[in-house]
Parts: structure tokens; sequence; C-alpha cells
């Protein structure tokens, strides 16, 4: 067997601590299995979308032709972070905020596409999932440099600009029809990413492996000897960054999960987290610190784990009936865990100040 591990292109502007990002690149490693005779484990891990993401493949493939898979995979991420981003002053999404309440802007058939599931969502979840929550999100800025508590005043003024309905979806074009918005894809386009990572490495041959963007996990078929894959859930316990708090074994299914710890500034003793609510502006507050998702799709996933942590346990119970297929663990901050969904063959709890309260999966 070998290992490589190809850790290159790091650049000059991280947004987390060095410490931090190889902390999560040992976790991807962790979980590891040995592979059988003839297949070869290839890792390749990276910064894009601001955060570490982390490829493993498993292939009878030689090195050179697998360098070339990796290339192709961290340059589409590349490439989709050109059309995806609210932090670059020259992404696509971007240039449709500048362009809110002046014009329709033609974007990529995906940016459509995708706005157009995020708009579901928002419909589905009453904006709890909110795609137009740009104003608020850049107004709190967490997660970035100089997160900061906004005033009441400028609160006021973003929250009139965050309403979903007024994306204007038309012909492949776009326009923000309110002078001031801006879509944020924070909480869906990690997700969509993952799911064309997994199609390009199914396109190229690769039965086998994991995708890890910071977080947003897809797997790609069974380990060789048949069984599923075992995804680690990180501890959504501020402070207990480095265990896992449980694990689940699937295999072509995607583990996404949104929580408190991910991103948040503390100012005067209190944590602001970077998963905002429409309704007040301030981070969503309910008794849930995390939701694990397990569905087919990344960009799915990844929307219901933030809609899930905003509209908290109730409400989420409710709608995931509405989303057969898809299981759901959520975490709460008295520590017990609710299962809900579709019934998982194995999860397990690993931290023992956690329990399962409800498994309502079936
Ligand atoms: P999730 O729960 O999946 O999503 C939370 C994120 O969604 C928030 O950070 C915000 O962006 C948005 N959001 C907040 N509230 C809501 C809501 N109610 N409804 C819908 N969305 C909401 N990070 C950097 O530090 N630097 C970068 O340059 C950078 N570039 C990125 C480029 C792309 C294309 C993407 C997809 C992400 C990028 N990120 C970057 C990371 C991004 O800013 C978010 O922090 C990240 O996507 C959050 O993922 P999560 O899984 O922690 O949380
Ligand atoms: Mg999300």
């Amino acid at each position: 067997m070998k290992f490589i591990i190809l850790f290159d292109n790091i650049p000059l502007v991280m947004k987390k601590s060095v410490y931090k990002l190889f902390f999560i690149f040992l976790t991807a490693a962790f979980f590891s299995q040995s592979c059988a005779e003839g297949e070869k484990e290839y890792h390749k891990a990276d910064f894009a979308l601001g955060t570490v993401c982390s490829v493993k493949i498993y292939t009878n493939k030689g090195g050179r032709e697998v360098e070339k898979i990796f290339g192709k995979v961290f340059s589409e991420l590349n490439r989709l972070e050109e059309i995806f981003s609210a932090n670059s002053g020259h992404s696509v999404l971007q240039n449709v905020n500048d362009n809110a309440g002046k014009k329709s802007v033609e974007v990529p058939a995906e940016l459509y596409s995708l706005l157009e599931r995020a708009v579901y969502f928002a419909q589905k979840t009453d904006s709890a999932f909110n795609p137009a929550i740009g104003a608020v999100v850049k107004l709190w800025n967490i997660g970035m440099e100089n997160p900061s508590v906004p005033t009441e005043e400028n609160l006021k003024k973003a929250l009139k600009k965050i309403d979903y309905k007024k994306i204007e979806l038309k012909n492949g074009s776009v326009f923000l029809t309110e002078e001031g918005m801006q879509l944020d894809l924070g909480g869906i386009a990690k997700g969509y990413a993952a799911d064309c990572i997994k199609t390009i490495l199914l396109g190229e041959g690769i039965e086998r492996g994991i995708i890890d963007l910071g977080g947003n996990v897809c797997t790609i078929g069974l380990k060789q000897d048949g069984s599923p894959w075992r995804v680690g859930i990180r501890n959504p316990v501020i402070g207990n960054d480095r265990s896992s708090a449980a694990y689940l074994e699937v295999s072509d299914k995607t583990v996404v999960t949104s929580g408190d710890y991910e991103r948040f500034f503390e100012k005067d003793g209190k944590i602001y987290h970077h998963i905002l609510s429409s309704k007040t502006g301030y981070p969503a507050e309910n008794d849930l610190r995390a939701v694990t998702i397990v569905a087919d799709t990344s960009a799915d996933a990844d929307a219901l784990s933030t809609s899930f942590f905003v509209l908290g346990l109730e409400k989420s119970l409710q709608l995931i009936k509405s989303f057969p297929g898809v299981s759901a663990a959520f975490f709460m901050k008295d520590n017990s865990v609710t299962l809900a969904g579709k019934k998982l063959e194995v999860f397990k709890i690993l931290d023992d100040k956690l329990f399962i309260r409800d498994n309502l999966m079936q």
C-alpha cells in the first residue's frame, strides 16, 4: 500500500489558523482504512472555498494518472469559487450582487439551477434557509476579518434587503430587484461543489473514495472489502475540537453538518456564530448545537443542515417528513441526540456525555 499526501498551493491569506486546519486534516485521515492488494490509497488536501478540501481515492491507476485526476478536482474547486463566491470581488455571484436594483445578469446554468434549488429551500423553510441573506452576513462578517456585532440601526436596514422573493430568475438570468440585496450561497454551494467533485471522480472511473470539503463529506462506493465508509462527526461542543462525537456508516451518501462551533467570534463573553436568522438578523438561537444530515446529494444535505439548524428540532422533525431518503441527527445543547428520517444502519455515539433521547428513524 502506498499513501501519498500532496499538500501544495497554500494561499498566503488563510482564514483559519494553521493549527485548526492541520487538525481537520488529521481528522479526515483518522478513519482511513488500509486497502486490499492491487489498489492504492491516494490523498490530496488543499485550500479552497475558504476551507481545507481533502480528497481520498482508492484505485489501481498509476501515480501520474492520479495526479492528473487530483489536478482536475482542484481546478474544479477553483472554477466553482469563481462562480459562487460571495467573498471575492470578481465572481459571477458578486456581479449579480453588484447589479442589485440595476439590471438582470445572465449567469452560467449551474448558478441558475443552484439558485432555483436554494429558493426552493427558502420556500420550504419560510426563509429559515435564505440565499438572499448576504446583506446581514456581510454586516457580521463572521469567519472573516474583523467580525463585529452590528448596531440595531444597521441590522434593521440590512433586514430590509434579504427578501428571497425579490430574487428574480428568468430565462437564465438573475435580477435582485432591490438595490443593496446580496446573494450568499455559503449554506449550499460547498455541498454542490462536493457533488461536482464526486461526478468528476466517477467520470474518471474512481469507484471508491471520500471527499471532505471542510466537513461536507461525500462518499463514493464501498470500501474494497464491501463494507460501508465510517464517517466521524466532529464534537459539537466548542473546545472539544479534537474528539469525534459520533460516527455513522454509509455508502454512496453524503454527510453534512452545520453547527454553531464552525465559525464564531466572542464578544463580551457571548458567542456569535455564522448561521443567521432571517427574522432577527442575529445568529439563530434554539436548543440545537449541530445538525448532521445524510442524503444522496450534498447540495441538498448542505441546504438542509443549515435549514434545520435555524428551524430548531420541532419544526425540523415536521419538515424532514417531506424529504424521504434523508436522515438527520440533531445534537442538542443538553447533550441529547435525536435521530430522525431514514434509518441508518450504524450510528454510534463516541462521547460519553452524549446520549440518544429519541430515535425516530424509520
Ligand atoms: P453552513 O451551515 O452550511 O452555512 C452557513 C453559511 O451560509 C454562512 O457562513 C453564511 O455564508 C450562509 N448563511 C448564514 N445564515 C444563513 C441562512 N439562514 N440561510 C442560508 N445561508 C445562510 N470562507 C472564507 O473564509 N474565505 C473565502 O474566501 C471563502 N470562499 C468561499 C467560496 C465559496 C464558493 C463557498 C461555497 C464558501 C466559501 N467560504 C469562504 C466559506 C463560507 O463563507 C461559509 O463559511 C461556509 O460555506 C459555511 O459552511 P458551513 O458548512 O460552516 O455552514
Ligand atoms: Mg449548509
